[in-house]
């Protein structure tokens, strides 16, 4: 219900900034933008920015505080990072990482999806809710060891014939140890992916946060 309220007023009130509240007529001023935390990077795993503040304050706020235009806002950044740092050709499926079906209905949306918008728009991909379940409702991850996490997930998730043949790219908030992401990837590989890359909103820096 507060969710509503708040996106009610997002709707009714001037377009502010997310993060500093200057009334811009848009989601975030582009000052606020250029001191965010980018990454560089290379490789099949894309994150565009650290996972410090103001990112991890956004993130918590798309996930849990029911910030849907967060996630949006999160997932145009990470959109015009790859769009900035790469060429095509682009994966053909975009697989936002799938949240448990019980969590799904406590929290009313998958925050992974609203991120994932943005990049299927910019890329042509074609966003793929279908073919990837997720088959236990892990543990909030963060407070396991890197092979707790592992153990926790063998086997977490499902992934469907569609993606025989696919080039695959999997959307998550934040990339923390990579096991998330690392067992997503074995159950697309087992389905017969031609290929699969992982992108995500932000990265823990080794040695930073924790
Ligand atoms: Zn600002």
């Amino acid at each position: 219900m507060l969710h509503q309220v708040d996106q009610l007023l997002d709707r009714l009130l001037p377009p502010r900034c997310l993060l500093c509240q200057a009334p811009v007529g848009a989601n975030c001023c582009a000052g606020c933008r250029r001191d965010l935390p980018w990454l560089q990077h290379a490789g099949r795993l894309h994150a565009a920015l650290a996972y410090e503040y103001p990112v991890d304050r956004l993130i918590a706020r798309a996930k849990f505080g029911g910030r849907r235009d967060c996630a949006r806002v999160l997932g145009e950044w990470l959109a015009a990072d790859l769009l900035a740092s790469r060429a095509s050709p682009w994966p053909e499926l975009i697989i936002p990482v799938p949240l448990h079906p019980r969590r799904l209905a406590d929290r009313g949306y998958n925050q992974s999806e609203d991120i994932a918008r943005p990049l299927a728009a910019a890329t042509g991909a074609r966003i793929d809710l279908r073919s990837c379940r997720r088959l236990r409702d892990t543990p909030e991850q963060s407070r396991l060891s890197a092979s707790e996490r592992r153990r926790n997930l063998r086997g977490a998730f499902s992934a469907g014939p569609g993606i025989a043949g696919r080039r695959v790219a999997m959307v998550d908030d934040v990339i923390t140890t990579g096991s998330t992401m690392a067992a997503l990837a074995r159950s697309l590989l087992d389905a017969g992916a031609a290929s699969v890359e992982a992108w995500a909103v932000a990265r823990t820096q080794p040695g930073r946060n924790r």
